[in-house]
């Protein structure tokens, strides 16, 4: 990541989290909290814009039902009810879900409502059959301590999480129904983390806290963040849906990025005497032109009754192409506006061009046809039928015009590689009403005291814990209550700790799985029940506990491989002593000479050679003192 000093630039992050809530049941009815694959029955919705308290209605959702655009929900068939299907009221709020969402109030220090109300929050993608997801605020303000700074919490919400997405085919959105209604706890901070590596300590630091309650649910695509982040000069950005917590330094670098670079364009703009003016609404029909030209993209538009238009951008050569994050440009984002608005697959700009199998033969054309310089001016193509190419080009004007403003506020969904893309305007305040359906519940100190007994203990006393009770270092227990599976480490150690010294199981956590991400390996893939399986072989005595560094390194590369397939793809099955000492007399007889010259002296040559053949499958300092005794034992006889 090239050198940026965040303060200065005033980098203001705050996360939102999203964590499922282990329950035995979902938020608002009976059926079970899971992804379950199973048959199920196919409903099919439209969402209906509505106006808010106020009267407005959302531009996108307007948009989006003006578009035809509908929606089918695959219902599985045993494990979802007419709750899920928006047939049937929604039950009264999950108690157990409400009692960990306490809890995690309770050991922040947030204020508690004494009555606590559904409220529903307008969708617009169709993730909720309802069109709204159902959201409590369960307690406000709070903080937590990361690294020596207190960072606020300023809400904590007790919320539905939404229908699953698995796929799009032209107006229609499918969604399964399995994930709507797993109850989540949603978590805000204050906007004061300041730099990127923050943002993570911060996230983990919350997760941790989460999975301490021993009521949430583990694994990637249980908890999601979001991010809100603004640069001074910039705009507040919200970044939605970042699973990963190796994700978030580079979401948050390259958002900074993408401010400051839109910071430049604006500058650039303006060198160039351009005004919001100057950006026209003025598309020319490019079809005749173009329609026999070697590219697919067009023919293909214009085969299936499209048309191809265009729109000359004056003064602007060059900055359809200017980079905003990495290979993404301020074309890119042009494209990504015109996919949302217009429903378009792309466009096409003078920047990339020639190229797509476009000419530069007819680049001048198009240049000609414009009545644009090529020299200075920039033009945009979109090849589709002639109402949403339109639609299209008038997005593109209006986003190109924001740029003089600099930074849009926007909603923004991240990328694989931390880059993140448009996903649509930021929505405004006034879209909450309440929830008639659900009556409010009282908070009584009944439940008070049921999240009491679930509230994680302060940090401190685990750590003398740790210290006292399981004999770990002070160094080596402070990095465990940092390490975001404190709480299975804690566990395991409890199970295992006469079978398996803790020290042995803290280290696979803060030593081997650190030194592995270290080395650039995912080591947010391996599960909780890969860890638990290696120190249960461990303590079975069927692995060497050095062999856990290769297992891991093996899962981090091929996950879906168990600990068993891992070990057995390694060779890795622990040898017994007398096998061990097998091979140290055959690599002694090898190297005898050097041993009888040199003494113990050749030790360290043998445990390294032994070492070789036996790494992983026998604990090292066994090797070593056979080795030793062995070597001994020849010089005594050579001496005599
Ligand atoms: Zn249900």
């Amino acid at each position: 990541m090239s050198k940026i000093d965040y303060k200065a630039i005033g980098l203001k992050v705050g996360l939102e989290i999203h964590q499922q809530i282990e329950s035995s049941h979902k938020l608002f009815c009976n059926c079970p909290p899971d992804l379950i694959e199973e048959e199920h029955v196919v409903l099919v919705r439209r969402l209906r814009p509505t106006r808010s308290e106020v009267g407005d209605v959302d531009p996108a959702a307007l948009f989006e039902w003006r578009r035809g655009r509908y929606y089918e929900y695959e219902s599985p068939l045993n494990t979802s009810c007419l709750v899920e299907a928006d047939e049937e009221p929604p039950h009264p709020l999950n108690r157990e879900a409400l009692v960990v969402a306490l809890a995690v109030a309770r050991s922040l220090g947030s204020y508690i409502p004494d009555e606590i109300y559904v409220m529903r929050k307008i969708v617009i993608d169709g993730s909720n059959t309802s069109g709204f997801q159902r959201t409590a605020l369960v307690a406000i303000g709070g903080a937590i301590e990361v690294n020596g700074k207190i960072i606020p919490i300023e809400t904590i919400c007790l919320e539905e999480d939404a229908a699953r997405k698995i796929g799009e085919e032209g107006l229609k959105v499918k969604y399964r129904l399995d994930r709507l209604g797993i109850p989540l706890i949603e978590l805000a901070t204050a906007p004061v983390i300041e730099s990127p590596e923050e943002a993570r300590e911060v996230a983990l630091a919350i997760g941790r806290l989460l999975r301490l309650t021993g009521r949430v649910k583990r694994g990637l695509g249980t908890i999601r963040q979001d991010l809100n982040i603004s640069i001074a000069g910039g705009a507040k950005t919200e970044i939605k849906g970042v699973q990963r917590l190796e994700l978030i330094p580079k979401v948050v670098h390259y958002e900074v990025l993408r401010q400051l670079r839109l910071i430049e364009l604006r500058r650039e703009l303006l060198k160039r005497d351009l005004s919001k003016d100057s950006i026209t609404y003025n598309p020319v029909d490019l079809t005749s032109k173009l329609a026999r030209s070697s590219s697919k993209i067009l023919r293909r538009a214009v085969e299936s009754g499209g048309v191809i238009l265009g729109i000359k951008i004056p003064k602007m050569k060059g900055l359809l192409g200017f980079e905003l994050m990495p290979g993404r440009r301020f074309g890119t984002e042009l494209a990504d506006y015109a996919r949302f608005w217009a429903g378009v697959s792309g466009i096409i700009h003078s920047d990339e061009l020639p190229g797509y199998g476009i000419t530069g033969e007819e680049v001048n054309v198009v240049y000609e046809t414009l009545n644009a310089d090529p020299s200075i001016d920039a033009f945009i193509i979109v090849a589709d039928i002639r109402e949403k190419a339109l639609k299209a080009l008038s997005t593109i004007v209006d986003r190109i015009r924001v740029a003089f403003d600099g930074v849009p506020e926007e909603t923004r969904a991240a990328n694989e590689d931390g880059t993140t893309r448009y996903m649509r305007p930021r929505p405004g305040a006034a879209r909450m009403y309440p929830e008639t359906d659900i009556p409010p519940v009282k908070v009584t100190d009944e439940l008070i005291s049921e999240a009491d007994k679930i509230k994680p203990e302060p940090l401190n006393v685990k750590l003398e814990r740790l210290i006292s009770k399981y004999g770990l270092s002070r160094e080596l227990a402070l990095e465990v209550l940092m390490d975001i599976r404190l709480d299975l480490i804690e566990s395991l150690i409890e199970k295992y700790h006469e079978r398996v010294q803790p020290s042995i199981i803290a280290s696979i956590f803060v030593v081997t799985l650190r030194g592995l991400r270290g080395k650039g390996l995912d080591i947010e893939i391996i599960t909780d029940k890969h860890l638990e399986e290696i120190v249960s072989y461990i303590a079975e005595g069927l692995i060497a506990k050095e062999a856990s560094e290769l297992i891991l390194e093996e899962i981090a590369k091929n996950p879906q491989l168990t600990v068993r397939e891992a070990i057995e793809k390694l060779g890795l099955r622990a040898v017994s002593e007398a096998e061990a000492e097998a091979v140290i007399d055959e690599i002694i007889r090898e190297y005898i000479e050097e041993v009888k010259k040199r003494g113990l002296k050749a030790t360290s040559l043998i445990i390294g050679k032994a070492m070789g053949k036996l790494r992983g499958k026998i604990d090292g300092r066994r090797v070593a003192e056979i080795a030793r005794e062995k070597i001994e034992k020849i010089i005594g006889e050579h001496k005599t």
